[in-house]
């Protein structure tokens, strides 16, 4: 019976919504995001945007909508769908479902996903270091189950900032890139292998870090691997992370600035020397944190674009 009335709901829907765009950039990069953006002139709800390949139901990313302000006499919910680094490439669905008048309609877009190669890089560790790599201590599986949990938060209310961000230090040497394939070496020559979901930054220990954008600190705090972190949210499901510091100048729960001190670089948890590791995550996908020191998170601009007659 409730399988009938979503069929319907659809059947109506493809009359009642002719207006509907989905408006979506034709490709994107492993590590890029594709932001999906619904208009209509009647109200949208929720939205659900799923990346799957053209010939496969295996779903590879998702994230959920947030509304945009009214424009124009135009509803605008959007979504922002990171790919994960370890996409292929090729030719993908990029499948949107919406509520709209009562009932759930969808659009759905070819994207491509082009290919990127991503460095490798061997990190030989000593005894300490491999131990606390190696180790399945239950803090340490509490603490990941934490992080994630927090990661995957979607508050449809936390509207922080939606421009441009800044790079957090201000002596920018980087000593390892978004996507890098890494090899772990321990000190007993067993090795493991994992993908570095950040941007690594070396600099004396010290050193100011900086938020990136204005937000919300959900986290600050000491953690086994990743040592003094701190977490800020900048929108639904958008945050920042910020590892290894020495000191932390802020608590969970505070409102920062773009550019507020977050605490001086140091080298607490998993690490070979002092640096921070920034990390950006959309809906729990880590992305390269470039993409959006180049593009606003949320395009005015094209959004203004799109919606103007
Ligand atoms: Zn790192």
């Amino acid at each position: 019976m409730r399988n009938l009335f979503i069929v319907l709901c659809l059947f109506l829907s493809s009359f009642v919504c002719a207006d509907v765009i989905l408006d979506c950039p034709d490709s994107a990069d492993p590590g890029g995001v594709f932001r999906v953006l619904i208009v209509s002139e009647d109200p949208v709800g929720e939205l659900y945007v799923q990346l799957l390949p053209e010939d496969s139901e295996q779903i590879v990313a998702r994230a959920y909508g947030f509304p945009l302000a009214p424009a124009e006499g135009k509803y605008m919910v959007t979504a922002l769908l990171g790919v994960p680094s370890t996409v292929e490439e090729g030719r993908y669905i990029l499948d949107a479902r919406y509520s709209i008048n009562g009932g759930i309609d969808f659009r759905k877009q070819g994207v491509t996903v082009h290919k990127k190669d991503f460095k490798s890089e061997q990190i030989s560790l000593n005894g300490a270091m491999s131990t606390l790599r190696q180790s399945d201590e239950p803090e340490k599986r509490e603490e990941s189950r934490e992080l994630t949990e927090l990661l995957y938060q979607f508050n449809i209310d936390a509207i922080y900032h939606d421009s441009e961000i800044i790079v957090p230090v201000e002596e920018v040497r980087i000593t390892s890139f978004y996507g890098d394939r890494r090899t772990f070496r321990y000190s007993d020559v067993r090795t493991s292998s994992s993908i570095h979901n950040g941007i690594d930054f070396a600099g004396v220990r010290g050193t100011e870090v900086h938020a990136c954008g204005a937000g919300r600190v959900v986290m600050a705090k000491e953690r086994i691997l990743t040592g003094l972190t701190a977490v800020v949210e900048h929108l639904p499901g958008v945050y920042s992370l910020y590892f290894h510091m020495d000191t932390l100048s802020v608590e969970p729960g505070q409102m920062v600035a773009t550019g507020e001190l977050l605490g001086t670089i140091g080298s607490t948890g998993l690490v070979t020397g002092p640096h921070l590791h920034w990390e950006m995550r959309i809906s729990g996908i880590p992305v390269d944190p470039y993409i959006f020191v180049e593009e606003a998170i949320i395009d005015k601009d094209h959004i203004l674009s799109i919606i103007t007659p």
